[in-house]
Order: C-alpha cells, then sequence, then structure tokens
C-alpha cells in the first residue's frame, strides 16, 4: 500500500436485525478501538442506520449506507435520498454494488445519477465495479471495469471525485468463497487507477482508494491488502462477524 490511508468497509447486505447489529457494533469497537491508520466503516440495512448511529458516535468506526435514490425528495416509494442519510449520520454510501446492478437492473446511467447525488450532498460513495464470471473467463475483465467507471463519472469534476472510492469487486468472488488472487487484484487496480489517471490527472489518482471486494476473510486479507494499489477491502459475509472483521482491519495496519 503507499500513503493511501487504508479503508476497511462492511457491507451487511440485509442481514442482522437490530440486537445483533448493535451487539456487532459493540463488539467491533471493542477490538479496534486502538486502531488509528485505517478508516474503518460499517454498512448496516436502512432502519437501524439512526440507532447504531447512537451506538458509534465517539469511536473510529464510521456509518455508511447500501444504496439510495438519485432523486432529492417526493413520490419515490420506497427510496431513500442523501439528505436523509446525511440526517441519520452517514458519511459513505455504497452506489452499483453488483447486487443492485444484477438483481435491481441498475445501470451505469443510474449509478452516474446516484453517484452525482451523493457527492452533491456531501456523501462519501463507495462505487462498486466488476466483472462476471463469464466476462472473466473471457478475459474482460479490465474492459467491463473501464466501461463501468466511464459510465459512473460522467459530468463529475475533479474536485467532486475527491470524495469517490471505488470497490473492484468481481461477481464470480462474492459470497463465493472463490477470491481472486493478489495478482489479480493487483493487476485490476492498477487498470483502475490508470484508467482514473486518464480521467482525473495522475494526482487525483494516486490519492483514490481502491478497494478490493469478493470473499475477503481475515486468512486472505493480508495478501490482498499488501499489494500496492489494493487500498482497503469492501467486506460482505465476514462483516457479520466482530471478530473476522477486525482480524481484517488488522491485517489493513
Ligand atoms: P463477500 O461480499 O465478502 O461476502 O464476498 C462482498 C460484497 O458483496 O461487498
Amino acid at each position: 500500500m503507499s500513503d493511501r490511508r487504508p479503508f476497511i468497509a462492511g457491507n451487511w447486505k440485509m442481514n442482522l436485525v437490530r440486537e445483533e447489529g448493535e451487539r456487532l457494533v459493540r463488539d467491533l469497537i471493542h477490538s479496534v478501538g486502538e486502531v488509528k491508520e485505517t478508516d474503518i466503516a460499517v454498512c448496516p440495512p436502512f432502519p437501524y442506520l439512526s440507532d447504531l448511529h447512537d451506538v458509534l458516535v465517539g469511536s473510529n468506526v464510521a456509518l455508511g449506507a447500501q444504496n439510495m435514490s438519485f432523486e432529492a425528495k417526493g413520490a419515490f416509494t420506497g427510496e431513500v435520498s442523501s439528505s436523509m442519510l446525511l440526517d441519520v449520520g452517514c458519511k459513505y454510501v455504497i452506489l452499483g454494488h453488483s447486487e443492485r446492478r444484477e438483481l435491481y437492473g441498475e445501470d451505469d446511467e443510474a449509478v452516474n445519477r446516484k453517484v452525482k447525488a451523493a457527492v452533491d450532498a456531501g456523501l462519501k460513495p463507495i462505487v462498486c465495479v466488476g466483472e462476471r464470471l463469464e466476462q472473466h473467463e473471457a478475459g474482460q475483465s479490465r474492459d467491463v471495469c473501464s466501461t463501468q467507471l466511464r459510465g459512473a463519472f460522467v459530468g463529475i469534476p475533479p474536485e467532486q471525485f475527491r470524495q469517490v472510492t471505488i470497490a473492484y469487486e468481481p461477481v464470480w468472488a462474492i459470497g463465493t468463497g472463490r477470491v481472486a488472487t493478489p495478482e489479480h487484484a493487483e493487476e485490476i487496480h492498477g487498470h483502475i487507477r490508470e484508467r482514473l489517471t486518464d480521467a482525473f490527472g495522475a494526482d487525483l489518482a494516486l490519492q483514490t482508494r481502491i478497494l478490493y471486494g469478493g470473499s475477503v476473510k481475515p486468512s486472505n486479507a493480508e495478501g490482498l491488502l499488501s499489494q500496492p494499489n489494493v487500498d482497503g477491502a469492501l467486506v460482505g459475509g465476514a462483516s457479520l462477524k466482530a471478530d473476522d472483521f477486525a482480524g481484517i482491519i488488522h491485517a489493513a495496519e
């Protein structure tokens, strides 16, 4: 890793009810209270954000959401806006996760509108890109990531791009136990940084954190995080247990 500050974020997805989430967060704060050099966030389901914010206040663990609307307000049943996320204490929001893209039909244009709405509001988006298995096997990993990156950041000026974190999440590695090799992650992260250099210039590209996501566990975290262009992790399954998530955070230190 370079002088970019490591960042480990937990994506709880649709898991953990109130009591489970609160217990996890208390255990986590206890385990990582001494961590100073790594940014940490948890991204619970919407209904618990506000209560968990109260538990997290004063700790070194920040709060994020897993999705948001690109609309500001109005007749959009079931949607949640950027200002609502800020209001309940969110600092981050995951956008363009492959589950949103594949299960809920989010395309690059929708991701772009969400990125715009998030940075306009002052939220820090964690923007996910990554190829599906057949694209991986066809050698298209780089091209898929390039296209998704281009689509996500149309019309985003550099001063707003500063708020963005990228997460490279190969779809074939998410929830499958089939983690990318450190070499594959490094290759794609390097490619992503090159594309960011083209779009935003070398300085900004070098400052941007690129997380890896997909079956990250305490046992494989160190190999991934020791790669020069891997600046942290977006963790799903292993973020649901305080010990496992803390183990990954300690591997980043
Ligand atoms: P996983 O999920 O760690 O369970 O593979 C990662 C993610 O979807 O962000």
